[in-house]
Formats: C-alpha cells, structure tokens, sequence
C-alpha cells in the first residue's frame, strides 16, 4: 500500500475541449511544476515496477520522456527515447499507426535496445493505447521483451489496455 500524503489526482487540471470539443484533456503542468509531488509520484512509480526487473527503460516523446527518465534513473537503468519520424540521428526502425484522422510514424535507433533486454514503457497517460502499441512493435522489433508499461494516468473507458496483453500494466491514477 501507497504511504504517500499526496492525492495525486488533486494535482491534475482538466481542461474540457481541448484540443478539440468533447476531449476532456488531462494536463499534467500543474503537477509537473511542484517538486514534491513530481518526486512522488516518480517513487510510487518505481516501488510498482521494482519486481519486473526491468533492464531499460523506453517512453515515447514528448510526455514519456517527462515520466520515462526520472523513472529509469530511479529504477538504476537507462533510457531509451522513441521519437516522431526524422528526429532520431543515428540509423532508425519505424512502425506506423493510426491517428483519428490520417497517419503517424514513430521510431527508434537501431541500436536503443540490446536483443533480450527486458523493457519497461513509461507515458503519462493510457488513452486508445495506440501509441504504446506501436511502441511495443518498434521495440520487439528489436529483440526487446516488453514486461511492462507504467503510465501516471489511465482514461479506463478508452479500453486501452486490451491493447497490452500480456504485459504487467500499472497505473498510478485511473478515471472511469
Ligand atoms: P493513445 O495513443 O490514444 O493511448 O494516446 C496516448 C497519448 O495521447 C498520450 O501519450 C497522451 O499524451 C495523449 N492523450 C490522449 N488523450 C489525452 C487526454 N485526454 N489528456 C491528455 N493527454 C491525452
């Protein structure tokens, strides 16, 4: 059980219809900008995932950087970034996925992950999943086990953890 004094929820501001009507977007600034509960919520994360025994990290930009690398350092492990198409320098993988309206590509540095390591995803937040579906693709394309997913928020009605069979799925704060 959690000993934290935080009620993480308090810390996120929802704000209705943005980017577009009916959205209701859940902006993790408000908890970003004070130090204790950044470092809170970093620490339940960490105490969740210690018994994977996860040997890298990997979290898609921009907001999976932002939970993903306090979170490897944390744990002890690196980090490995996943980034929109023709950002990444080095020799690249790529995988597509479905937007709402047209296409997206994300991808990763052939070399970001050794073939065997176990890998951990990191984001802020569980939506459709599609996003983390691509990047369990991009990352088994690269010999990577993916044991397990961490987000700080999960918007359960949008079902993505269907997407994540198999994989130990932890969740910090849930709305239904
Ligand atoms: P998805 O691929 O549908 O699971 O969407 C996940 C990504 O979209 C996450 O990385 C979030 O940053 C962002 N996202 C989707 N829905 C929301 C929302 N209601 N509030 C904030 N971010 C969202």
């Amino acid at each position: 059980m959690s000993n934290t004094p935080y009620n993480f929820k308090d810390y996120i501001r929802v704000i209705p219809d943005f980017p577009q009507p009916g959205i209701r977007f859940k902006d993790i600034t408000t908890l970003l900008k004070d130090g204790g509960a950044y470092r809170a919520v970093i620490e339940e994360m960490r105490a969740a995932v210690q018994h994977m025994n996860i040997d890298i990290v990997a979290g898609p930009e921009a907001r999976g950087f932002v939970v993903g690398a306090p979170l490897a350092l944390a744990l002890g492990v690196g980090f490995a970034p996943i980034r929109k198409s023709g950002k990444l320098p080095g020799e690249t993988i790529t995988a597509n996925y479905d937007l709402e309206y047209g296409k997206d590509q994300l991808a990763m540095h052939k070399d970001a992950i050794t073939p065997g390591q176990r890998v951990l995803i990191a984001d802020d937040l569980l939506a459709t999943g599609g996003t983390i579906a691509t990047s369990i693709n991009l990352i088994r394309q690269l010999g990577g086990e993916v044991v397990g997913a961490a987000f700080l928020i999960e918007l359960a009605y949008l079902t993505g953890r269907e997407k994540l069979e198999g994989i130990d799925v932890f969740s910090l704060m849930t709305y239904e």
